[in-house]
């Protein structure tokens, strides 16, 4: 997408992840991360191949992770998604998503989305120097993570509140695998997907 000639430039935040599946802490963030920063977006960006988490545990083929977080996002103002690393082969780097967004569409203000847990890992990202120089990012609290945000010299960090909601991917899969309901969990589209998919049996 490319700007309006003139006009300001667009502010939007890219909230990544492996979504698998994505659940209604996931969609709370966005909302309100949008709102409280005056966003003009928050793309949620599955993650093609998650290095961090190979060989954790097996993980949803990418496209479907895509057709579940494009169910979950729609019908949601401002809130939407990108398939750039779904799309992209290779390990999933979040600097390689930024550059690429910056290339396509100069001056773009861009904001990452983490969760606090994800946020003390920030220095373990690739080339996290480069990334951190070109975003702000915006650190939500998550419960039973490290509270609050790590300092890292040079990075512009904002805290931004949202409610403590103790959901997590892992519990969606476990309850599913134990033959219980999900439903207000995540939205009924992708629970629809789930059990029409067969998944996380
Ligand atoms: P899993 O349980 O499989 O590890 P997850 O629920 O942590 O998955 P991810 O897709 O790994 O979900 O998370 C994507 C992003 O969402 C991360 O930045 C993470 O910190 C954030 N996030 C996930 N759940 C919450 C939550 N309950 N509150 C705040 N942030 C969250």
């Amino acid at each position: 997408m490319t700007s309006v000639t003139g006009g300001a430039p667009r502010r939007v935040g890219l909230f990544g992840g492996t979504f698998d599946p994505p659940h209604i802490a996931h969609l709370v963030v966005a909302v309100d991360v949008r709102h409280r920063l005056g966003l003009d977006e928050v793309l949620l960006v599955p993650n093609g191949d998650p290095w961090q988490k190979r060989g954790t545990r097996p993980i949803t083929p990418a496209r479907t992770r895509l057709a579940l977080v494009e169910a979950a996002v729609a019908g949601i103002p401002g809130v939407g998604v990108s398939a750039v690393e779904v799309d992209r082969p290779g390990a999933s780097y979040t600097i390689d998503t930024v550059e690429a967004m910056l290339a396509d569409e100069p001056g773009l203000d861009l904001v990452l989305v983490v969760g606090s847990d994800a946020a003390h890992g920030l220095t373990t990202w690739e080339r996290h120097g480069d990334l951190l120089a070109l975003v702000t990012v915006a650190v939500v609290d998550r419960p039973g993570a490290s509270a609050g945000i790590p300092t890292i010299e040079g990075a512009r960090l904002v805290p931004v509140e949202v409610p403590a909601l103790e959901v997590s991917s892992t519990d969606l899969r476990h309850r599913v695998a134990a033959g219980a309901p999900i439903d207000a969990l995540t939205p009924p589209a992708v629970v629809d997907l789930v059990r029409d998919r067969g998944l996380y049996r």
